[in-house]
């Protein structure tokens, strides 16, 4: 397996994408970006099931050729039961600065009726900025509805979606 390692220094950008869902259940908030946002339900998971977080982990691993989050933090693993998400995008991160890159940009879609992301929208950027070691005007987080239509407009499900663009540290 080809990643990019610190032997093979940065020479371009990279791009990465990044995409979870997850299943919503009983409970009172969700995680969103590290941000506990207060919900009529909350996200199944083996985690602290942050959907956004849990993309762009995806995302940054995805622009390094790394292998999949799966991979790195098993649910099979009991250690990572409850384990807070915040470890999974550092771990990226770090695997990211070690590899000589860091943050261009990340942009992200977070697909749900609820909660509403308009009013969270700022302060989950900038949780997402500092955990990435970036600035917020480097992080953009979009929120929109699936219209109703399917499980995720039935109120099922959350999706995110995240792009990730990394450019040389030097
Ligand atoms: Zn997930």
């Amino acid at each position: 397996m080809s990643s990019v390692t610190a032997s093979n220094p940065a020479t371009s950008c990279r791009i990465g994408l990044g995409y979870d869902i997850h299943k919503t259940g009983p409970g009172d908030h969700v995680w969103l970006g590290g941000v506990k946002i207060d919900a009529a339900f909350s996200l199944v998971g083996h985690s602290d099931a942050d959907v956004l977080l849990h993309a762009v982990t995806d995302a940054i691993l995805g622009a390094l050729g790394d292998a999949d989050i799966g991979h790195y933090f098993p649910p099979s693993d009991e250690q990572n039961r409850h384990r807070k998400s915040s470890d999974f995008v550092r771990f990226a991160a770090e695997r990211m600065q070690s590899a000589g890159y860091k943050i261009g940009n990340v942009d992200c879609n977070v697909i749900c009726e609820l909660p509403r992301i308009a009013p969270v929208r700022e302060v989950v950027r900038e949780s997402l900025a500092d955990l990435l070691g970036a600035s917020k005007s480097q992080v953009s987080v979009k929120g929109r509805t699936n219209e109703k239509q399917d499980a995720v407009g039935e109120g099922r499900a959350v999706v995110c979606q995240a792009i990730v663009l990394l450019v040389p540290a030097t």
